[in-house]
């Protein structure tokens, strides 16, 4: 036996074999395109063992056994054609016309004993122009799709180019014989790999849409983690959705969530809105009230009573699978194609996988924010115990003071109602509700900067003029604060009376723990995209240990206690709340040479002029602490 044909032989076996995988496969799955591809390759097998036979048999030259293989051979031309329509859609003229070209072209076969350049001469046409037009309609089929499908159209496209050269060689290198014999071979290669291109996109083993679909469930699976943390259901929903379909390659997919209470699967619209159908409604709702997975290949027929949605969806095939947790019902999913040859069954277990996986996501979203709604309620009690102690502690010593103060006056009017009004007496009794109504005002004040969105009117503000209101405020109580700021307005969007009282706030507790009664100084100023405001004392400092503390909430530091009792460690709290309120934040230092420095942060409105302007004003004294660290 020469090179050649033990080429041509193991050719024919291979095409033999595939042709017997194609058939069992149709036979297990029988849809129009399993049993088209099977005519496509039966036909190819058929010629080679007819060939075969009539060469044992010594009959290759009898006069019916050309037209015969002929016969054959040209329905390959119109199988594909019918598979054009499985994959992408044919037009209906174009089938009636290749069922009308393959009985011509079959008819004209029997006259090839007396033309045989003719027959040949159609034949070619007849292959090219069919082969041409499936290259082009797969290729375009191609172009639509994603993940394996777009593979296998490509495939295909690339398996019926190699099938019209395959065709032509054959024919040509008969025309040229012998010098023709290469291009027999050649031509024989490439069948073979066109075969094998349509072997490929048409019926794929199992390993191979397995590696194909790898990279695409991939994605399903990274981005369905970061779901996870995706707080719009819906936006969760139709992301899900996206990737289903993409892991498919099929044209879409769609979730019902279940309603838990009544019989109804909550859908996304795919107009912003959720849409409530019957929990049984459609195959996705089979899928659910059966609590199993569906296949229907076509649509409409199985579920007739929703024929023309799935037509108006482009949904001819769908698959769906139950979405549940052990025995949580959670909803159901399902991926639909517009042709049906894009799901086999062993696409089954993939829907059920990510079926499984949706139902783990929302599970676990659902547990998390269940938990965290318990811990947020804790943490709301646990608040409101908190500030109702600090509450009964804190306003009981001025409240005794109160009330010690009243009694003793009406007892000293019950004695002598004529004797003269004890002054002292009342105005310590004035001073001390006073006191109490402050504390009182200042926990009611950091409840409310407890939720967020307690800062709600803000303005583009020129911060120099908040820093002049509180300047003149503590004028007024014959406080002459000591200012540093830009000629230039330093602007920031603020609520203007918060941040007022962030000031008044620090200069209280400069007052308070200021050692010398020096007033405090304010600094204000530029840096980078932020506004700045220091309030400067030359007081007791704070423990460095404590430092991080003092923001928090009834947090007072150790050196508190031995200078005023008064404070119920709030004060700093309210003022990291309203900083934070509006996208700032605050901090401490030490002074240079004792006390401490507060500084606030707050985004400025607009971008400076000339950053390093920063002009004193006269009466400024001495550097700040931030100056005197730069120098
Ligand atoms: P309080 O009502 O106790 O003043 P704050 O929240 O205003 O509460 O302050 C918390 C603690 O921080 C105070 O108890 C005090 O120990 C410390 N502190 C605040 N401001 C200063 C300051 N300017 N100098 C030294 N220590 C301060």
């Amino acid at each position: 036996m020469s090179a050649i044909e033990l080429i041509s032989l193991v050719n024919q076996s291979l095409f033999i074999g595939l042709f017997v995988a194609v058939l069992r496969h149709a036979l297990r799955e029988r849809t129009r395109a399993t049993l088209d591809t099977a005519l496509l390759f039966g036909s190819v097998a058929a010629v080679v063992t007819v060939s075969r036979l009539a060469q044992l048999t010594g009959t290759s030259d009898a006069p019916l056994t050309t037209p015969f293989l002929l016969l054959l051979l040209n329905l390959a031309p119109f199988a594909m054609i019918r598979l054009v329509d499985d994959f992408s859609g044919t037009p209906r003229w174009v089938q009636i016309a290749g069922a009308v070209t393959y009985v011509g072209i079959a008819a004209l076969g029997f006259t090839f004993a007396v033309q045989p350049q003719l027959v040949e001469l159609a034949i070619i046409t007849w292959f090219v122009a069919v082969g041409g037009y499936a290259a082009f309609a797969f290729a375009r089929e191609s172009g639509r799709t994603r993940g394996i499908t777009r593979r296998r159209m490509r495939a295909v496209a690339s398996g019926a180019i190699l099938f019209i050269g395959a065709i032509v060689g054959i024919f040509v290198g008969a025309l040229l014989a012998p010098e023709g014999a290469f291009l027999g071979i050649v031509s024989q290669v490439a069948a073979l790999a066109a075969v094998l291109a349509f072997f490929l996109g048409f019926a794929p083993p199992s390993w191979i849409r397995r590696a194909w679909r790898e990279p695409d469930l991939r994605v399903f699976l990274e981005r369905s983690i970061h779901l996870m943390g995706v707080n719009d259901e819906r936006r969760l929903i139709i992301e899900l959705q996206q990737s289903a379909a993409a892991a498919f390659g099929a044209t879409g997919a769609s979730i019902g969530i279940s309603d838990g209470e009544r019989p109804v699967l909550r859908y996304d619209d795919g107009s912003g809105d959720w849409m409530e159908l019957p929990e049984d409604a459609f195959i996705a709702g089979r899928a659910f009230t059966q609590q199993r997975r569906v296949v229907a290949l076509n649509a409409a027929t199985t579920d007739p009573a929703n024929a023309d949605v799935y037509e108006h969806t482009g949904a001819h095939t769908v698959i769906a699978a139950p979405i549940t947790v052990d025995d949580r019902r959670i909803g159901a999913m399902a991926v639909y194609a517009d042709r049906a040859p894009i799901f086999v069954e062993d696409d089954l277990w993939l829907i059920e996988l990510l079926a499984d996986h949706t139902a783990v996501l929302l599970e676990a979203r659902d547990l998390a924010r269940h938990a965290s709604d318990l811990q947020a309620r804790e943490e709301a009690a646990r608040l409101k115990e908190e500030f109702l102690s600090a509450a009964a502690h804190d306003l009981r010593t001025p409240l005794t003071v109160v009330l010690g103060q009243a009694e003793l006056l009406e007892r000293r009017l019950a004695r002598n109602p004529a004797a003269p009004v004890d002054a002292v007496g009342v105005s310590r009794l004035a001073k001390e509700a006073r006191r109490l109504r402050d504390l009182v005002s200042e926990l009611l004040d950091a409840q409310r900067l407890e939720q967020p969105g307690a800062v709600m009117d803000r303005d583009v503000v020129d911060l120099r003029e908040v820093v002049d209101v509180v300047r003149k405020r503590q004028l007024e109580h014959d406080l002459a604060i000591q200012v540093e700021e830009p000629r230039t307005p330093v602007r920031s969007s603020i609520d203007r009376m918060r941040i007022a009282q962030v000031l008044d706030n620090l200069i209280e507790n400069a007052l308070k723990y200021g050692l010398n009664h020096v007033p405090p100084q304010v600094r204000l100023w530029e840096q980078g995209a932020e506004a700045r405001i220091s309030v400067i004392d030359h007081g007791v400092g704070i423990p460095e240990a404590e430092q991080d503390r003092i923001f928090d909430r009834f947090y007072r530091a150790s050196n508190a206690q031995s200078i005023t009792d008064t404070g119920m460690g709030l004060g700093l709290y309210i003022c990291r709340r309203i900083a934070e309120e509006h996208g700032g934040r605050i901090w401490i230092e030490p002074t240079a040479g004792g006390g401490s420095t507060f500084t606030m942060a707050l985004a400025r409105a607009e971008p400076p002029v000339e950053p390093d302007v920063v002009v004193a004003e006269p009466h400024w004294i001495g550097p700040t602490a931030e100056a005197a660290a730069d120098a």
